[in-house]
């Protein structure tokens, strides 16, 4: 058993320009959870980032499995990306008029992906959500949409909405500044479970435009779904005229080329897609059959646009990605790796009877401090159980492995991640984890 834990790495420039930052922004930070808020210390600057290594302001080096959230499913800076976007920058940033590289990038997608005919680009997740949302009332004409405890969305008014108390409830607002009104129209309840989606059915009778749902929730750990529950969800919007959303965000590109609907076999009405699409630059899209997408203006009567949605340089990005990610046997790999590493550590935490599991699908991991052997709703997971994560998310970053700052965050492998510095990884996890256990 290590019993020694590490110093703390030096953080002195990255300290500096946080305290800056908080002049500047709410926190100090653009986004929330970037803040560090449930984890030791302050944020770390991040200076560059290549292959699968990120180093911070300070020098620091680190092996990532943050990957920007998901979207670097290839690695930092991957040269096919560079050159492409370096290739279209030449002729300009941005013309707000069609361009062929939005055909390309399209192409790509439509042709590889049984489940959209039609789409339309955004410039991020929370827009294509939320745009997939208005049409899907648009197209059917009920107002409620129906979502899932534990499930993120982005963060538009009418998904910013966590359950109340009771199986099927309207939905209590999870931000202030959300109108009351416009949670009323969204019904909240839990995961995996089949009795509560009959349920609301039953009491919104003819009222549901829509039910939405994560690929396969991992936002709020990775609440693996039974694959029973996700066809019974499919067929009961069916036989109630609602439309299935699946909000691809993190899955697309990254469980398959066709994501997580693939990967339960069940076919959604629309689907949304973020992260990996964009190859690191902002692009969202929301797709689906010609028939439901012609509800979209120009075509239809369902309003969206975007200055920027298309942009040039971020289609150059998606292109060299996607392109990559079409190559044979590339996901194949890519999962095999990621099993072979979760495992690997599972197999060791369980040999020592730490309460830990590595739930992995994919290319995703997630480490739960737990003995639960599943964990599928968000109230399965044990809150407590963060103060270890706390202590893990600090050794890891004192060993060189930077994740996200969050237990409830889930990792990334990347086709970077080469066998010899998933070695290292897992040899510093096993270090971290002996500490955390040590102080049991
Ligand atoms: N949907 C899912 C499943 C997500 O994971 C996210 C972001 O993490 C979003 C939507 C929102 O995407 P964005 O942050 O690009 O607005």
């Amino acid at each position: 058993v290590n019993t020694g834990t590490k110093p703390d790495i030096s953080r002195e420039k990255s300290a500096e320009l946080y305290e800056k930052a908080k002049n500047y922004f709410p926190g100090g930070v653009n986004s929330p959870v970037r803040a560090f808020k449930s984890v030791y210390g302050t944020p770390l600057f991040i200076q560059k980032g290549d292959g699968c290594y990120v180093w911070d302001a300070d020098g620091n080096q680190f092996i990532d499995f943050c990957a920007s959230w998901g979207p670097l499913i290839l690695g930092h800076n991957h040269p096919k990306v560079r050159e492409k976007v370096t290739e279209v920058m030449q002729n300009g940033m941005s013309f707000g008029a069609p361009t062929a590289l939005e055909n390309e990038l399209a192409e790509l997608i439509i042709k590889n992906n049984r489940f959209v005919e039609k789409i339309r680009f955004t410039s991020s997740g929370t827009e294509a959500v939320m745009s997939a949302i208005r049409l899907a009332r648009g197209y059917t004409g009920k107002d409620k949409i129906l979502k899932f405890e534990g499930c993120y969305h982005g963060h538009s008014d009418s998904l910013l909405v966590k359950a109340g108390s009771g199986l099927v409830t309207f939905g209590e607002t999870s931000s202030k500044g959300v109108p009351k009104s416009f949670a009323e129209e969204t019904i909240v309840i839990p995961l995996n479970d089949e009795h509560a989606i009959t349920a609301a059915f039953a009491q919104f009778k003819d009222q549901i435009a829509a039910v939405i749902i994560e690929g396969i929730p991992a936002n709020n750990g990775l609440l693996m779904q039974e694959k029973s529950f996700v066809k019974f969800l499919e067929q009961t919007c069916k036989d109630n005229s609602a439309l299935l959303i699946f909000d691809e965000v993190i899955t697309g590109f990254r469980i398959g080329f066709e994501g997580a609907a693939a990967y339960y076999d069940v076919k959604p009405d629309i689907v949304t897609y973020g992260k990996i699409i964009g190859g690191g630059l902002p692009v969202g899209m929301y797709g689906a059959s010609a028939e439901i997408m012609g509800h979209i203006s120009p075509d239809g009567g369902v309003y969206q646009a975007g200055t920027l949605s298309g942009n040039p340089v971020a289609m150059a990005a998606g292109i060299a990605q996607l392109t990559e990610l079409l190559r044979n046997g590339f996901y194949k790999e890519l999962n095999a790796k990621t099993k072979e590493f979760a495992e690997s550590i599972q197999r060791f935490a369980s040999a020592r009877s730490y309460k830990l599991k590595v739930f992995h699908v994919g290319s995703i991991f997630w480490f739960a401090f737990t003995d639960k052997d599943k964990i599928q709703t968000a109230e399965d997971i044990d809150v407590a159980s963060m103060d270890k994560f706390k202590q893990f998310h600090r050794e890891l970053l004192n060993r060189g492995i930077y994740i996200g700052p969050s237990g409830y965050e889930v990792g990334f492998v990347s086709a970077a991640h080469t066998k010899i510095e998933l070695e290292k990884a897992k040899r510093a996890i096993l270090d971290a984890l002996d500490i955390v256990f040590r102080n049991k």
